[in-house]
C-alpha cells in the first residue's frame, strides 16, 4: 500500500483517542486529525456516574495528557462538529462551511441518550448523563434529603441511584421491567441488584413508566402510567442510548442498529472504518453482528480499527466485557447471553461475593463476578472453549477456574457449540 497521507478520526472519545495512539505507535507518519464536538480533549466516561459524579475527585479522566497530542503530532480539533461526509470526494464537511479531505476515515462518534418524549419532558431539572458537563450539573444537585427520581434501572440509572444515595439523596427508581438490569442480566441476578438497591434505601417502582412530568418551570412531580404521583427536586433519565448515526445517514453507508462493519471494522465504503459504541461489527466468534456500548469495546476496537486503516490483517473478536460499581458492589461481566438454561452460582450470594455463570447446553456463555477479582480472563477463556462444564465444579469455589478450563479443554466428548445467528445486541440500558 502506498502510504496514504491524511487519516481523519471523527469522534474524540475513547475509541478515537486509542485509534490515534495506535496509528502513531504503528508508525503512521502522515497527517492525523482527531475531531470532536466537545470542548474537552478525549476523556473516559465511566467515572461520570461514579466518583466524579459524587464529587470525590476533581480530576478529569482524560485518556491522554495534553502533551500527547503535541508530541505525537495529532491535530486535535475540539468544539468542532463534523456535519457531513462526501464519500465520493473523500471529504468531510465541518461546521462553518469548512472542508477537510481524507485518505482513510474512522468514525467513532459514540452514542446519545435516548430521550423521554412525554408531557413536561423539557422542564428544568430533568437531566440526562453522557458528558462531563452533565455529570457536573447532576452532581451539583446531590445533597442530604434532596429528592431524586431516576427513570430507568439499566447501568446508568442504577449507578446514578447508587451515587445519589451515597450523597444522601432520597431516591426513587422507576423501571418498566420488574427488576433492575433485568434486560441484560435476567431475573436471577436482577433480584440481587434489587436487594442491593433496597438495602441501600432506594424505593424501586417496577413495571411502570412516566406518564408526564409536572412543575412550574422546573420539575416538581413525576406522574407514572399507573397514576402514582412522586414529588421530586430533580430527575435523571437513563433509558438507554442510541448510536450516533445521524452524520452517516446521508452519506450512504450501511446502517442497521449502528454503522455496519465487518470483522476488520471496515464499513460498506472501502477506506472508511467505525469503532466504539456506534459500530455494529461482525463478530466471528458469535457468527453475527454485535454492537456493544461499553468501555472495553471502545478501548479495544479503536486500536484494531487503526491497524485495519494501515492495511494490517486484523480481526476484532474480543468476548464482550464490562464493569459496574454500585455502593460496595463492584462487578465485571464477560460474555453475551441472550438465552440460557440456568444461572449457576459459586460463592457467597447473600454476602455479594460470588461468580454467576450463565449456562446454555452445559456451556458457559457468560459470567459475572461480584466482589471477586482477577477471574474475568478465565471466565472469557471458559466461554471461548465452548465445551461442556461439570456443574458441580462450576459451583465449587474450591475448584480453581483454571482446573475447569483444563478439564473442559480435555473433554473430548464435548463437540464445539455451533455458531448460532442471534439478533444483534441492542442497547441494553445505556452504560
Ligand atoms: C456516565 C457513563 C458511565 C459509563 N460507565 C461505564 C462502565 O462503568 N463500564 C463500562 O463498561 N462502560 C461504561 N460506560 C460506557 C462507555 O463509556 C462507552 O461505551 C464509551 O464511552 C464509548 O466510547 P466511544 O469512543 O465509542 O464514544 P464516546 O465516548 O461517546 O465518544 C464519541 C465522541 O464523538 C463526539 N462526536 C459525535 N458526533 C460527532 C460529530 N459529528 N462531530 C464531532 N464529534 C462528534 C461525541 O461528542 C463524543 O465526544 C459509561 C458511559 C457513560 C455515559
Amino acid at each position: 500500500m502506498a502510504a496514504p497521507e491524511a487519516f481523519v478520526i471523527v469522534g474524540a472519545g475513547l475509541a478515537g483517542a486509542k485509534a490515534a495512539e495506535t496509528l502513531r505507535a504503528e508508525g503512521f507518519t502522515g497527517r492525523l486529525t482527531l475531531i470532536g464536538d466537545e470542548p474537552e480533549r478525549p476523556y473516559e466516561r465511566p467515572p461520570l456516574s461514579k466518583d466524579h459524579l459524587r464529587g470525590e475527585t476533581e480530576d478529569v479522566p482524560y485518556v491522554h495528557d495534553e502533551s500527547f497530542y503535541v508530541e505525537n503530532d495529532v491535530e486535535l480539533l475540539t468544539s468542532t462538529r463534523v456535519t457531513g461526509i462526501e464519500l465520493g470526494l473523500r471529504e468531510l464537511l465541518l461546521e462553518g462551511d469548512r472542508r477537510l479531505g481524507y485518505d482513510r476515515l474512522l468514525l467513532a462518534p459514540g452514542s446519545v441518550p435516548r430521550r423521554l418524549e412525554v408531557e413536561g419532558g423539557k422542564l428544568d431539572g430533568i437531566h440526562y448523563l453522557r458528558t462531563l458537563d452533565d455529570s457536573r450539573r447532576i452532581g451539583e444537585r446531590f445533597g442530604e434529603g434532596k429528592r431524586l427520581v431516576v427513570v430507568g434501572s439499566g447501568w446508568i440509572g442504577a449507578e446514578i441511584a447508587a451515587s445519589a444515595r451515597q450523597k444522601g439523596c432520597d431516591v426513587t427508581m422507576i423501571e418498566m421491567a420488574s427488576l433492575p438490569l433485568e434486560r441484560v442480566l435476567g431475573p436471577e441476578v436482577g433480584r440481587i441488584y434489587l436487594d442491593l438497591h433496597r438495602d441501600n434505601g432506594v424505593e424501586f417502582i417496577p413495571e411502570t413508566t412516566v406518564e408526564r412530568f409536572e412543575g412550574e418551570g422546573s420539575v416538581e412531580r413525576v406522574v407514572t402510567k399507573d397514576g402514582a404521583v412522586i414529588e421530586t427536586d430533580f430527575v435523571v433519565v437513563g433509558i438507554g442510548v442510541a448510536p450516533r448515526t445521524g452524520l452517516v445517514e446521508t452519506a450512504g453507508l450501511k446502517i442497521d442498529n449502528g454503522v455496519v462493519v465487518d470483522e476488520r471494522l471496515e464499513t460498506s465504503a472501502p477506506g472508511v472504518f467505525a469503532a466504539g459504541d456506534v459500530a455494529n461489527a461482525w463478530h466471528p466468534f458469535y457468527g453475527h453482528n454485535l454492537r456493544v456500548e461499553h468501555w472495553a469495546n471502545a478501548l479495544n476496537q479503536g486500536p484494531v480499527a487503526a491497524r485495519a486503516m494501515l492495511g494490517q490483517d486484523v480481526t476484532y473478536d474480543e468476548i464482550p466485557y464490562f464493569f459496574s460499581d454500585q455502593y460496595d458492589a463492584g462487578m465485571e461481566y464477560s460474555g453475551y447471553a441472550t438465552e440460557w438454561d440456568e444461572v449457576v452460582f459459586r460463592g457467597d450470594v447473600a454476602g455479594r461475593e460470588f461468580i454467576a455463570f450463565w449456562v446454555k447446553d452445559e456451556r458457559v456463555v457468560a459470567g459475572l463476578n461480584m466482589n471477586v477479582w482477577d477471574v474475568s480472563d478465565e471466565i472469557r477463556e471458559l466461554i471461548r472453549l465452548r465445551r461442556p462444564v461439570h456443574r458441580g465444579e462450576l459451583t465449587d469455589p474450591e475448584v480453581p477456574l483454571s482446573q475447569l478450563i483444563a478439564d473442559s479443554a480435555d473433554d473430548a466428548a464435548g463437540p464445539e457449540m455451533p455458531d448460532v445467528a442471534l439478533s444483534a445486541w441492542a442497547s441494553e440500558g445505556g452504560s
